[in-house]
């Protein structure tokens, strides 16, 4: 196992500034992946979900190589091929010499697009509430109640884009499970209401990410603790601020902050099988791979069902990266496969503990043909345990030690 980008819960301080630079990056990596015979191909979910070795980790990384050796010219051409990539670290995790591609790719992209050298529209990358806070203002007031805008509140929730327009259940659903552990110091505020920027660092507008780190930055740092709803939120706070300069908040996830006071509550499981699907962000991005375990085995009352492919070696959905922008039927591709693992193991539940994940699979596995597996949010498991009904988020007590069984998509 390679580790985290930095280590979870027991370390949450940001790691030291590291500003931008395309020459700093140039040939080391590029020189070993070009003589590489492509030894991490089978673990890129690029290349198998387009069935194509052009886009390998090998493949992409000559986009680099030849650049830093004058054998080729920048363009849109050249510059596509960076954008082929998820972000989600599983070369990294198989290579021996230790390369991050995801990183190398990064940064190429950034380079090249400040070239103009993108052969994508920066509105791909700006939508979804990078630049229209508005959308997402009135989309939180949508979800959370009022009585959660708690003005002296020392820790704030940060729900993220992806979860406020495309999934407010998961709010509800950390919002509901805050209920049942009785945990009240964690409010709400306007000013978490915003994108985490990591469409900008993956679209390759680093100038713009870098702006929008420190809007989001300041914002935020007089809360003690920000607690993230999504894992990608919190890893772009964490170890992308400072990729370009940029001190992040305090930050951890929702799991990370109620997992040990689920772990200490008894009550009777929910007995039922399901399959556990590790994000990238959660997993290889942030370390967390036992922890969702135990949380589900205590709340399941049996560990979950693992995947084939499971913790250091799980397929990427597809979600990461921008990827399921620039190409979103292949990254649907990618999603299917993940479901398929379900299937083959037998389940025909599937968990995941990330939003952006869930948007993914679920979207993903509507279309004809796909796996029969429903897709479940760990939040929303979790709520059903405690019986802390997601729609009577603040209701405290009649609702708690009721259950449900577990449901699958739209549920
Ligand atoms: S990341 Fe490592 S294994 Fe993959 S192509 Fe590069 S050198 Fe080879
Ligand atoms: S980080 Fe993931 S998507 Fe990108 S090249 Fe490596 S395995 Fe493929």
């Amino acid at each position: 196992m390679r580790g985290p980008r930095t280590p979870a819960t027991d370390t949450l301080e940001p790691r030291s500034a590291t500003p931008p630079s395309g020459a700093e990056v140039r040939r080391g990596p590029y020189d070993l992946c070009a003589f590489c015979p492509d030894l991490c191909l089978d673990r890129c979910p690029v290349a198998e979900a387009t069935g194509s070795s052009a886009l390998s980790p090998h493949a992409k990384m000559l986009s680099g190589w030849w650049w830093t050796h004058g054998l080729a010219t920048p363009g849109p051409d050249l510059a596509r091929l960076a954008f082929q990539c998820t972000g989600c670290q599983a070369c990294h995790e198989a290579c021996e010499h230790g390369v991050d591609v995801a990183d190398a790719l990064f940064r190429l992209r950034a380079e090249w697009t400040a070239a103009g050298h993108s052969p994508y529209d920066r509105t791909l990358f700006t939508g979804g509430g990078v630049e229209a806070p508005e959308d997402l203002i009135r989309a939180q007031a949508r979800v959370i109640p009022h009585r959660f805008f708690v003005p002296e509140a020392q820790a704030v929730l940060f729900a993220g884009c992806r979860a406020l327009l495309d999934h407010p259940q998961a709010v509800r659903d950390v919002l509901a499970v805050f209920r049942g552990l009785d945990i009240e110091f964690v409010g709400a505020a306007e000013a978490a209401a915003v994108c985490c920027g990591y469409p900008l660092y993956a679209g390759g507008l680093w100038d713009d990410f870098a702006r929008h780190a420190r809007r989001v930055s300041d914002s935020l740092r007089r809360y003690r603790l920000v607690v993230a709803v999504s894992p990608c939120c919190a890893h772009t706070m964490r170890n992308l601020f400072p990729v370009v300069g940029v001190e992040g908040p305090r930050v951890t996830t929702a799991l990370e902050l109620v997992a040990p006071l689920v772990m200490r509550m008894k009550r009777e499981p929910l007995g039922q099988a399901v399959a556990y699907h590790d994000s990238c962000f959660l997993g290889r991005l942030l370390g967390l791979y036992s922890l969702p375990r135990e949380v589900l085995g205590h709340v399941l009352g049996m560990p979950p069902i693992e995947l084939r492919r499971a913790r250091e070696e799980s397929p990427c959905c597809g979600a990461g990266g921008a990827w399921d922008r620039v190409a979103p039927a292949e990254a649907a591709v990618a999603a299917r496969r993940v479901l398929a693992l379900a299937e083959d193991a037998g389940s025909n539940v599937l968990v995941t503990a990330s939003p952006d994940c869930f948007v993914h699979l679920n979207s993903a596995g509507k279309a004809e043909g796909s796996p029969a597996v429903n897709v479940v949010d760990l939040f929303h498991l979790l709520a059903r345990w405690l019986g802390s009904d997601p729609e009577r988020a603040g209701a405290r007590g009649d609702a708690r030690g009721r259950r449900k069984p577990i449901e699958g998509p739209g549920s």
